[in-house]
């Protein structure tokens, strides 16, 4: 079974500072960290593969050169092998460009599934994965919680769904996006972190994809961030001071009596 991972590079702070001038992120003086959402996706893959021998998974990335230690982090988990689309050209893509690019890619590919996060930590749209499955025609699996069972052919899966779960099965190849509740991800062991220190990832550019200019990097996406800015809280807040969690409560519950909240 040939697996794909789709894993982004994101800041590994929660603090993303956005420059409200330009309305790009501030990415000086951040560090980079694989996004924390998709390792559940790696982590899947790998359990998959240690079920069926034979199954290879490769970590897919669009992103700057830095993404290759993203990528490692990927292989430290359990991926065979890293692949990294990179080009000056790709840079200011929206979600539509970012998943066109990883298309194209994947055409060349064979693959069974395609694994994504349910989100990256810095975007946050939550449309690369799915956007890849659409632009690939195959079927597409959201905030999927569970597989139950994968033949050569087909996969059962659970998805989250609002007040419960459903039970769904399609055919493969599919795109799956998982949600953190699917499993527990490993930390890397020795073994596999000095494999992925030795792994050679593979590098490919625009010259070996041959993506035509007008789809891919900032002409190739039609949306634009006009505006990016912090909400300005203008009520004034009012801190009670207590000393036991119970004083903490009775104080709330008159203060909200007070003001006709709760009777
Ligand atoms: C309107 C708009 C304009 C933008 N303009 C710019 C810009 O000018 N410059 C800029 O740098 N960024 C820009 N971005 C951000 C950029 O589009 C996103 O970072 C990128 O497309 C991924 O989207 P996301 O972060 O929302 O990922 P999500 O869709 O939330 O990610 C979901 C999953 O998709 C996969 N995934 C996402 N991105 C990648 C990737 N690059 N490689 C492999 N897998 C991936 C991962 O599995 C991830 O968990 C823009 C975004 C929007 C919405």
């Amino acid at each position: 079974m040939e697996i794909c991972v789709l894993i982004k590079q994101v800041p590994s702070t929660d603090q993303v500072k956005i420059d409200e001038k330009t309305g790009t992120m501030i990415r000086s003086d951040l560090e980079s960290e694989l996004n924390p959402l998709d390792m559940y996706a790696v982590e899947e893959a790998v359990r998959i593969k240690e079920k069926n021998s034979g199954t290879k998974i490769t970590a897919i990335s669009m992103g700057p050169a830095s993404a290759e230690y993203t990528i490692k982090e990927a292989i430290s988990m359990g991926c065979d092998e890293g692949v990294l689309l990179t080009d000056r050209k790709f840079a200011g893509a929206d979600t539509l460009a970012t998943a066109y690019t990883i298309t194209q890619f994947l055409k060349t590919k064979k693959f069974d599934i395609i694994f994504a996060g349910e989100r990256a930590t810095d975007g946050e749209t939550g449309q690369v994965g799915p956007s890849v499955g659409a632009q690939l025609e195959i079927p597409i699996l959201t905030y999927v919680n569970k597989i139950t069972k994968i033949t050569n052919e087909n996969i059962t899966v659970q998805r989250a769904i609002e007040g419960g779960n459903e039970v769904i099965q399609t055919t493969l190849p599919a795109l799956i996006t998982v949600v953190k509740e699917i499993n527990e991800p490993r930390l890397p062991n020795l073994e596999n972190k000095l494999r992925a220190k030795k792994s050679k990832i593979k590098i490919l550019t625009n010259e070996e994809l041959k993506i035509k200019e007008d789809k891919i990097g900032l002409k190739g996406s039609p949306t634009r961030v006009v505006k990016v800015f912090y909400p300005k809280i203008s009520r004034q807040g009012e801190k009670i001071v207590v000393k036991t969690s119970q004083e903490g409560v009775e104080k709330i519950l008159m203060y909200l009596r007070e003001k006709g909240v709760v009777s």
